[in-house]
């Protein structure tokens, strides 16, 4: 096993990192800007470095300077959380051309599943169901656009090969708008991604987005670990998710969750990893593959009992998985609220100084989060300041237990989206269970005095940054 780790993240995750690692008896580096120098996982940490300004271009961002911590420290492996730098395959070759491991999946493989083009086609080869769609990219010449469009049937939606965070996707309703939305939506990702190569897929009206967790190691052993419903989303980022997903028989669950690890095999895929998939009328649709840990691994972990990040460490480290599909047995219900420094309403970032911080408790109850009272959120990165997860043994147990940690919890100097969560967990909706992906706008678009949003914008500013999590 390593016997140091340098953790390239900031804030919960790297907190979260850390505990694995101090867990398992290893030592841990923690890199951080000049904005996180206060955090108390960089006091908590064996080591810690500092590797640049507030700025995550020349910190977070900055691949010599974290390579050049791992160098200073003896870290032998690095750990790259999610956002960031995690889902840069270049950033991968470059920890393992430098002698360290690189805690995630081959970089042959982020990098083929970070265009989404080339992620689909494989998806396709290995058997997972995919979006309707073009095959592969979109062709320069305008009838045969057309022609796929109507093959496809209208509405379609153009995504961009190299998007992510929810940007550079256009909806198209009829055949008079089609070109001069795929035109834009190069232009567009031409500019933000460096690649203007855009596909179409069918566009969903009203799906879910559930996702399989899947884990791999060297050896092509493969194991999936339940599904998530992330479908509580606004501007495509998750607000709440859940394990299980609601209502899903679960013959057919099993049935992709084998997909998935079959595909891991196929692939050669090694690490951790997320099939998201939208589900509508009983189908499961492959949109895209994370190749990191999610914001949402938690609620797995409640209802597996398996440890994803420790798992990452032990398959970085060559070691064969240590169960099968068979010994993966999946008990209880988990919830996640993501508590964000922002206006519960408008969505306004609210950072600043945390004055009371009272996180909850009692059973069922995990708080994954770096603050305490007396610390400033900064500015800079993305506005998540914590995640609570309830766990019970019914959906109905789960939900009780996060109202009332929800009632306990009390953050004071800064705005959060607490008062949003409270709603939510008495919303007749949700609690019903299975709302789709279009619900929390639609019902934030009935209440008064609230700017009202479209359903594909872009993320705020705030959040571009980290690149969170989708
Ligand atoms: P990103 O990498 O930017 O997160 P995804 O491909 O995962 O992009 O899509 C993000 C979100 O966009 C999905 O969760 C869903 O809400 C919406 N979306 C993407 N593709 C489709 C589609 N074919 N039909 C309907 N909605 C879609």
């Amino acid at each position: 096993m390593f016997e140091k780790i340098l953790i390239a993240n900031r804030g919960e995750i790297a907190l979260r990192i850390q505990r694995a690692c101090r867990e398992m008896g290893i030592k841990t580096v923690v890199v951080h800007s000049e904005a996180d120098k206060d955090a108390k996982y960089v006091k908590l940490a064996d080591e810690s470095v500092c590797i640049g300004p507030a700025q995550s271009a020349q910190s977070y961002l900055s691949m010599p300077a974290i390579i050049s911590a791992a160098e200073v420290t003896d870290a032998e492996a690095i750990h790259p959380g999610y956002g960031f730098l995690s889902e840069n395959a270049d950033f991968a070759e470059r920890v393992e051309k430098s002698g360290f491991v690189f805690i995630g999946p081959r970089p042959d493989s982020i990098r083929m599943m970070g265009d989404k083009v080339s992620a689909k086609q494989a998806m396709i080869r290995a058997g997972v169901p995919c979006v309707p769609g073009s095959d592969g990219a979109l062709s320069d010449d305008p009838k045969e656009i057309i022609q796929t469009a109507r093959k496809v049937g209208y509405p379609v939606i153009i995504k961009a090969a190299g998007g992510g965070g929810g940007r550079g996707m256009r909806v198209v309703h009829t055949e008079a708008a089609l070109l001069n939305a795929v035109a834009m939506t190069k232009t567009e990702a031409g500019t933000a991604f460096g690649n203007p190569e855009v596909y179409m897929e069918k566009y969903l009206e009203n799906p879910r987005h559930v996702e399989i967790q899947v884990l791999a190691d060297e050896h092509k052993q493969a194991v999936w670990l339940g599904e998530r419903d992330c479908s509580m989303q606004r501007r495509h980022q998750k607000v709440i998710e859940e394990a299980p997903a609601p209502g899903i028989p679960r013959k057919l669950i099993e049935k992709i969750g084998d997909r998935c690890a079959e595909a891991c095999r196929k692939i050669g895929y090694r690490g951790a990893g997320t099939f998201e998939f939208l589900y509508e009328n009983g189908e499961f649709y492959f949109i895209e593959m994370n190749t990191r840990v999610q914001v949402e691994h938690p609620v797995t972990e409640m209802i597996t009992g398996i440890d994803i990040v420790q798992e990452q460490i032990r398959i970085a480290c060559g070691e064969k998985l240590r169960f099968r599909q068979r010994d993966i047995m999946l008990s209880g219900h988990a919830i996640e609220c993501r508590i964000n420094a922002e206006d519960p309403f408008k969505f306004t970032p609210s950072p600043g100084r945390i004055t009371g911080w009272h996180p909850p408790g009692g059973p069922g109850i995990r708080v994954d989060s770096h603050a305490y009272a007396g610390y400033y959120v900064p500015p800079h990165y993305d506005s998540m300041v914590g995640k609570v997860i309830a766990y019970g043994a019914t959906r109905e147990q789960a939900i009780r237990r996060m109202q009332i940690a929800l009632s306990e919890m009390v953050v004071e100097g800064i705005l959060t989206n607490i008062p949003l969560h409270r709603e939510l967990m008495v919303d007749a909706r949700f609690i019903e269970g299975g709302t789709n992906i279009h619900y929390l706008e639609q019902k934030l678009a009935h209440k008064p005095d609230l700017p009202k949003d479209g359903a594909l914008g872009a993320k705020s500013d705030t959040k571009a940054d980290a690149k969170a999590d989708q």
